[in-house]
């Protein structure tokens, strides 16, 4: 067991121990000194004053110096630390100070931290991911989302959240996707949530809607349907006094099932009196305010997630990832290649003196529209990028960058190839329309002759432009 040093300020106690190490109780957080850290071997904090507590915790953690952030922290409490935050973000509740326990742990992350290299960052290092993997390699720990009502999200990786400020959200979502997509870490499912589409709130309010007005001042009735006129309407339309009569063939109605029945049920908009069967489900984001359609949610798994043997190299000696890596989707080559591509056969046509030409077909989308349509665009670019695959021959070469669609004529006739191109376009408009029907996507196309004067560069350059200002 232990006794305080004396010597000592009551705010800080040294706890003696057989083990050379500064470990330090603090049960005042009045004067607690962050500059002071690196100093210690490591902490015990008094969970007596929960909230002063917490909040040197969170101070600890959320620096971004290796010496402070990684400090083994122990909470000291009698009781039962339910706080599933303090819980992630310390490496133990502890009911008595047994510095043989301590003492073995503290080098255990010592041991981990020598093998830590030191890296440059730069924009490809994400340094908070960076963190998060050095946080659970030295601890050996699995990192557990908490639910927590204060991330729009409606849960936190604490280590992670800890460290970003702008755009938390998207931040996590974003590092967190990075570090699966490298395979830092294994994951095990834990609860799947659906996110705004714009702003990735989880505070959702899922509310039936009227599809005309949009107003959720909803109430349902049924529908009253008489055998013999064969009239349907709303019940309310047959009431009269405390009977039901026809209004189209003014006879009294008597048993169901024998002279009417209510073959379904109506939603009456009390806005507007407006009927209709079907209402339109809406999750309206309550952070930023947008009436999301319920396809257009984003979907986002949350994990408990265990370190890989990659994600411990990259904890060691991060690499970022490389080279920023073109994303190369089915069926197109990337945007360099095609520049290539496109270079030889400006050469081609100069010995060969056949017809070329280069089309270039793009959906004119605002990141507004997108954000409306959340993950429901995702999956329709996927398929239009796809029905282009399908619908050129192999002859053709194709790259895409994002919404526009780069495709090669070779050793075709230009009047041709002009056609091919506005048919496609035209194809993909009508795709478009039958899919969205609640905002406008336009499609432009263009396309430019090859000749043997043309430069590739600036012949992708003017294709581009040229439908930027039409
Ligand atoms: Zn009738
Ligand atoms: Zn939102």
């Amino acid at each position: 067991m232990f006794n305080p040093n004396e010597s000592s300020r009551s705010s800080t106690v040294r706890i003696s121990n057989n083990f050379d190490k500064e470990i330090v109780l603090i049960n005042d957080y009045r004067d607690f000194d962050i500059k002071k850290v690196p100093l210690y071997d490591a902490l015990v904090l008094d969970f007596t004053e929960r909230e002063e507590c917490k909040k040197t915790l969170r101070s600890i953690r959320k620096s971004n110096i290796e010496s402070i952030y990684l400090l083994p922290i122990f909470i000291l409490s009698i009781v039962d630390v339910k706080d599933a935050e303090v819980k992630e973000l310390s490496d133990g509740i502890v009911q008595t100070i047994q510095p043989e326990s301590l003492s073995a742990f503290i080098d255990g992350v010592k041991r981990k931290r020598k093998q830590l290299k030191p890296f440059t960052v730069n924009p490809e290092i994400n340094r908070h991911l960076i963190k998060t993997l050095r946080f659970a390699f030295t601890r050996d720990r699995v990192l557990n989302p908490i639910k927590d009502r204060n991330s729009i999200i409606g849960y936190t990786y604490p280590i992670l959240s800890l460290s970003l400020e702008e755009e938390q959200a998207k931040s996590e979502i974003n590092a967190i996707e990075e570090a699966l997509d490298k395979e830092f870490f294994q994951p095990e499912f834990v609860d799947r949530m659906h996110l705004c589409g714009n702003c990735y709130g989880g505070f959702l309010n899922y509310k039936e809607t009227d599809p005309v007005s949009g107003s959720a001042n909803l109430v349902t009735e049924s529908l009253v349907h008489h055998f013999s006129c064969a009239y349907i309407g709303p019940q309310s339309d047959f009431i009269r006094g405390d009977q039901m009569v026809c209004p189209k063939c003014n006879k009294t109605l008597r048993h169901i099932g024998v002279d009417y029945d209510k073959p379904s049920v109506m939603y009456r908009s009390l806005d507007n009196d407006n009927y209709f069967q079907e209402p339109e489900m809406k999750a309206e984001c309550m952070n930023c305010g947008l009436q999301n359609e319920i396809e257009g949610l984003v979907q986002y798994d949350v994990f408990n997630l265990t370190l890989t043997d990659k994600g411990i190299q990259e904890a060691i000696q991060p690499k970022g990832s490389q080279s920023s890596k073109e994303i190369v989707y089915n069926g197109y080559i990337t945007y360099s290649t095609f520049g290539t591509y496109l270079k030889f056969e400006i050469e081609r046509i100069k010995t060969a003196n056949l017809p070329s030409c280069i089309g270039l077909i793009r959906l004119n989308i605002t990141s507004q529209t997108e954000g409306i349509l959340g993950a429901r665009y995702d999956r329709l670019i996927e398929e239009i990028s796809e029905f282009i695959v399908t619908n050129t021959d192999s002859a053709n070469i194709l790259a895409r960058s994002i919404n526009s669609f780069f495709i090669l004529f070779p050793n075709s006739p230009i009047d041709k190839s002009e056609k091919k191109l506005k048919r496609l376009a035209d194809s993909v408009n009508t795709l478009l329309n039958n899919n969205v029907k609640d905002v406008k996507i336009d499609v432009v196309s263009n396309h430019k002759e090859l000749t043997q004067t043309s430069e590739y560069q600036s012949v992708l350059n003017d294709l581009r432009a040229s439908i930027l200002t039409s």
